[in-house]
């Protein structure tokens, strides 16, 4: 109901518009139905009588309730205005009736009254006013019309037919206080359970809000890890190397998992977002098939690809939500299967403006029952108990692709029998797409002066370490306020930032520092973030910020990154 309909006339007058056309009909039937008793002239009088009350109705309800009802007493004026003269007009029928039909007369006439009462009850919901002002009539017609008898039959019969009355009036007002209590216990359930679907809503946010610092704070020290790891593989020999490899792939699984569960999270609260970019899907395939080839040889297993040739290059979409579910589903045909092979079955067709892409990824393993594939999806749910004690995981990896495949407007449906294997099938709809024509910037070694603006100091060496390749050595700041202060003083040709800091954040520092003129106000600044929204990364560039890179930092984005920002600022310059 309209908030401002406070007393429910609005609601009564809306409700009895809807009818009006059947109300008139119907009257009229009945007034023609009857004329038998009344003779035409009456019964064309009344009908004709009780249209104009009709329409007037309907013509005033618009122009009286255009602006809100304030006080009851307003309320009441516009409910009798609007309703009582349709129902003195209905229920003149009734005294009609009872006067001219001998014998049946008080029968008829109060059987007319009380089918326009339950009429009432209907129209008038939610509005004791609009109840009111149509029911008041019908009340005094049914007082009334035994008085005309008065003198024609006996004081006893009198008072009988008074009382009989009396309880069709109580039962009809019985009748709409039962419907108004329930129409209040149904919409009262329905604040209810409104109330309850907000607050459940409102404890995912906050849990997915939770989750998402979690895994920021984690993500942290994992990168610091990683990095740390792989420079000691690289650096020291013999037994330690296997050692370094060890915690890279410790690090590697909570990642995942970190990975995971921030996904997860963003999907239940509606924010998991795709992209949509130019990138080489024969490419990404090979890649992904080249990283799992290892694997499936340390298992013994048969990693096998149909129908590569098909697969066009260039395309439009999201490689990394790609790459993530071809990761998945070939992770888990490689888990599962003990002997024999793992197959990528790849098709393309051609579609309007792109490529419809099918990949298949069929195993020889247990395959499952049909009751265990309609629970694969579910988050959480490995199936049997057992699963992560023996192949570890967190059952919630294939939860995520099906969403991410819709997401890219495609689907992924799985097919398996116990002892038959499992086939995992992606298909997605891909838009065609131009080569580029840029060179691999991460095998250059880049001329830079960086800085580096993070509070965290593990995270500051783990950038450095990923620098160290394109041999820049960075400088380095523990605040924001430290930045900002070296930045006013010496130039630097790219500055790295994270977001998220105790005192100033990075976006406020980026502000400062263009908002100031000095050496720096114009150099890129790349934000460097684990929350990785697009939202997030909206309001790093409405700070000022050049790009970003997301945390865990993958090497080739944040040499992307600082490519990109370089060279925008040297077209900058030349211009
Ligand atoms: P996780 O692998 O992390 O446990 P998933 O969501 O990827 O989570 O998989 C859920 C469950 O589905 C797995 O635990 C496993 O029981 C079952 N499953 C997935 N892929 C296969 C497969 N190829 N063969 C047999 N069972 C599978």
């Amino acid at each position: 109901m309209d908030k401002t309909d406070r007393f429910g006339i609005w609601a009564s007058a809306k409700a009895r518009r809807r009818h009006l056309g059947l109300r008139i009909v119907t009257a009229v039937i009945a007034a023609a139905v009857l004329h038998f008793a009344l003779g035409w002239w009456m019964t064309w009088f009344w009908s004709a009588a009780f249209v104009a009350t009709q329409m007037l109705e309907a013509w005033a309800a618009p122009r009286l309730l255009r602006n809100p009802i304030a006080t009851p007493a307003e309320a009441a004026n516009i409910a009798v205005a609007l309703f009582f003269p349709g129902a003195l007009v209905f229920g003149g029928l009734a005294v009609a009736l009872w006067i001219s039909v001998p014998g049946y007369g008080p029968a008829l006439g109060v059987a007319v009254i009380a089918s326009a009462m339950i009429n009432l009850i209907a129209l008038s919901r939610g509005s004791r006013l609009a109840f009111a002002a149509s029911a008041t009539p019908y009340g005094l017609y049914l007082l009334v019309m035994p008085m005309l008898d008065y003198g024609r039959i006996a004081g006893p019969l009198l008072t009988t037919m008074m009382i009989a009355v009396g309880l069709v009036m109580l039962n009809i007002i019985g009748a709409w206080i039962s419907t108004e209590e329930a129409r209040r216990a149904q919409m009262q359930a329905a604040e209810e359970a409104e109330h309850r679907r907000a607050e459940a809503e409102a404890a995912v946010e906050a849990k997915s809000a939770y989750l998402a610092m979690i895994s920021h704070e984690l993500r942290t020290p994992i990168s610091a890890i990683l990095a740390g790891a792989a420079d000691l593989e690289r650096t020291t020999p013999g037994q330690s190397r296997a050692q370094a490899r060890l915690i890279q792939s410790a690090g590697r699984m909570m990642r995942g998992l970190l990975d995971d569960l921030l996904d997860l999270s963003k999907i239940e609260v509606g924010r998991m977002e795709v992209e949509t970019v130019p990138f080489d899907l024969r490419a990404l395939v090979n890649e992904v098939v080249r990283m799992w080839r290892p694997e499936a040889r340390r298992k013994g297993l048969r990693l096998r690809v149909e129908g590569a040739r098909d697969l066009p290059d260039w395309v439009q979409g999201d490689p990394t939500r790609i790459r993530q579910v071809l990761n998945n589903l070939i992770s888990n045909a490689l888990k599962f299967t003990a002997k024999g092979s793992i197959t990528l079955r790849l098709s393309a067709r051609p579609a309007a403006d792109g490529w419809s892409v099918q990949v298949a990824v069929a195993d020889t393993g247990p395959g499952m029952t049909p009751d265990q594939v309609a629970r694969l999806f579910t988050p959480f749910d490995q199936l049997d108990a057992g699963t992560a004690r023996k192949h570890g995981g967190s059952g919630l990896g294939l939860a995520i692709s099906r969403e991410l495949a819709r997401l890219m407007g495609g689907q992924l449906i799985a097919a398996s029998a116990p002892g038959q294997g499992a086939v995992f099938t992606l298909d997605l709809t891909l838009a065609n797409a131009q080569a580029p024509q840029a060179a691999d910037p991460a095998q250059e070694v880049i001329e830079a002066r960086v800085l580096v603006i993070d509070d965290h100091a593990v995270n500051r060496q783990a950038i450095a370490l990923v620098l160290a390749p394109l041999g820049i050595t960075p400088e380095t700041a523990a605040s924001a306020e430290e930045g900002l202060e070296r930045l006013a003083r010496e130039r630097f040709d790219v500055i790295l930032m994270d977001v998220y800091m105790p005192d100033m954040d990075g976006r406020e520092a980026t502000r400062r520092l263009r908002a100031q003129p000095g050496p720096n106000q114009a150099a890129p600044v790349i934000a460097i973030t684990a929350s990785a929204t697009e939202r997030d990364w909206e309001a790093c560039h409405a700070a000022g910020m050049t790009g970003h890179v997301a945390k865990p930092i993958e090497p080739a984005q944040l040499y992307a990154a600082l490519e990109a920002a370089l060279a925008a600022a040297e077209a900058r310059e030349a211009a």
